[in-house]
C-alpha cells in the first residue's frame, strides 16, 4: 500500500480542501508512490517522534501540526526543521499532517475532545462557513438512481447527518439534435419530447467540479443540461469546537477533577464559580478561545479550551467557567481517533499496516 493510498484515505475523512487557506496541509516531506509499512500519528513531528518512528520501524509519521508552515529558505542543521527534514530524508520516513481540516470535520479534534470529557449530544458549537451551491439537472426516468448515486458519492446531497438528500419531480425534457448530434434518445433533426426528472442536490462549492464530472459521466446524454446555483446557504457539514452535555450536572470543581483525569492535565487555569453546578458544555481542542462569546451566546456552563488569554479570562469570568487546561492535553485525543480511523479503515481494505499513537510527549509546557 503506498503512501497515496493512506493520503486518500485521510482526504475522503478530512479533505485538505476545508483547511484554513493560511494553513498548510498535506504530505509535507516524502514520496506519494513510497510503500507504506508501518504508521506512527503524533501531534508534532520533532526529532524525538522522528526517533520512536525508527524504533517501531514507520515510515510513514502522521502529525496534526505541519512541519513546514512558514518559508525556509535552506535545509541545514541549524535550524530545527531542517534538523527534522534531513532526519526525515536519511531515513526514508515520510510525514503528512492533517491540521485544520480534521479539526473542521465531525468526529475531528474537538470531537475526539468531547469523547475524552464523556460529553453527549455533540454538536458543532459554530458551523464553519462553507458556501454552498445547489445543482439541478434533468436525467430520463430509468437513469436518475445511477446519476444521484454518482453525485452522492462525489460529495452531493450533504445534509446535517444526512446524506443522499435530493428533491425529483416530472417533467418533459425537449431537445432538437442537429445533423452532428448522436441523441442516446430519440432521432437526430427531429423535434424530441422526453420524460425525464428534475434532480437538484446541494453541494459544497468547493466539490462542485467533481460532482459535476461525476454526474456527466454517470449521465446517459451526450449534452448533460445542468444548472448550477448559487445559494446562501452555509454548509453544516463542518464546524469549529463542539458543545455537548454531562450526564448529570455536577459542582463546576469537580468537572474540573474529571478534565485533569481525562486529559492527563497537571493543572488548569480557569474562572468561575467553583461550586456552581455545570453541565452543558463547549469544548474545542487547541487554540479555541475566539469561541468563547459562542460558548456564551449558546448557553454553555463550562468552555474547554486552551491558549486562554489574561483579558479573555476577564471578559468571560461572569459569563461562563472558562477553562485552559492546555494545547497538547486538548488536541491530544485525536491522535487516537486518527489512529482508530486507519486501523479501521485498513481493516476494511484487508490490509495489515500497524498503526500506532505516539509515546513520545511532545508538549514543550513544563508545569513546575
Ligand atoms: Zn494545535
Amino acid at each position: 500500500m503506498t503512501l497515496r493510498d493512506i493520503q486518500q484515505i485521510l482526504e475522503e475523512w478530512a479533505p485538505t480542501e476545508i483547511a484554513w487557506k493560511q494553513d498548510n496541509v498535506g504530505l509535507q516531506v516524502g514520496d506519494p508512490t513510497a510503500r507504506i509499512r508501518r504508521i506512527l500519528v503524533a501531534l508534532d513531528v520533532t526529532l524525538e517522534t522522528i526517533a520512536e518512528a525508527r524504533r517501531k520501524g514507520a515510515n510513514l509519521l502522521i502529525s496534526h501540526h505541519p512541519l513546514l508552515f512558514k518559508p525556509i529558505y535552506s535545509i541545514t542543521p541549524a535550524t530545527d526543521i531542517g534538523r527534522c527534514v534531513n532526519a526525515l530524508s536519511k531515513h526514508g520516513i515520510n510525514v503528512y499532517s492533517t491540521h485544520t481540516n480534521l479539526d473542521f470535520i465531525r468526529d475531528g479534534t474537538s470531537f475526539a475532545l468531547a469523547a475524552a470529557l464523556g460529553l453527549r449530544n455533540v454538536e458543532f458549537l459554530r458551523m464553519s462557513y462553507q458556501i454552498q451551491k445547489k445543482i439541478v439537472t434533468f436525467v430520463p426516468s430509468d437513469h436518475v438512481e445511477q446519476v444521484a448515486d454518482a453525485m452522492a458519492q462525489a460529495g452531493a446531497g450533504r445534509i446535517g447527518n444526512y446524506d443522499n438528500c435530493s428533491f425529483r419531480i416530472e417533467g418533459t425534457g425537449t431537445f432538437h439534435g442537429n445533423p452532428k448530434s448522436n441523441p442516446t434518445v430519440g432521432k437526430r433533426g427531429k423535434l424530441e419530447y422526453a420524460p425525464e426528472v428534475r434532480l437538484e442536490m446541494v453541494a459544497s462549492e468547493w466539490q462542485t467540479n467533481n460532482i459535476i464530472q461525476a454526474m456527466k459521466q454517470a449521465h446517459p446524454y451526450e449534452e448533460v443540461a445542468y444548472d448550477l446555483y448559487p445559494t446562501e446557504n452555509q454548509s453544516n457539514e463542518y464546524g469549529m469546537g463542539v458543545v455537548g452535555s454531562l450526564e448529570r450536572a455536577v459542582e463546576l470543581k469537580s468537572f474540573l477533577a474529571s478534565v485533569k483525569r481525562a486529559l492527563g492535565s497537571r493543572s488548569l487555569r480557569c474562572t468561575g464559580n467553583l461550586k456552581k453546578k455545570v453541565r452543558r458544555v463547549a469544548a474545542c481542542g487547541g487554540s479555541g478561545s475566539d469561541l468563547t462569546e459562542e460558548a456564551i451566546r449558546q448557553d454553555a456552563d463550562v468552555f474547554v479550551t486552551a491558549d486562554v488569554k489574561y483579558h479573555t479570562f476577564h471578559y468571560a469570568a461572569a459569563k461562563i467557567a472558562l477553562v485552559d487546561a492546555g494545547h497538547y492535553e486538548t488536541e491530544y485525543p485525536v491522535v487516537r481517533s486518527v489512529v482508530a480511523k486507519l486501523k479501521r479503515e485498513l481493516r476494511k481494505m484487508g490490509r495489515q499496516i500497524p498503526v500506532y499513537a505516539t509515546k513520545t510527549s511532545t508538549n514543550p509546557i513544563l508545569y513546575v
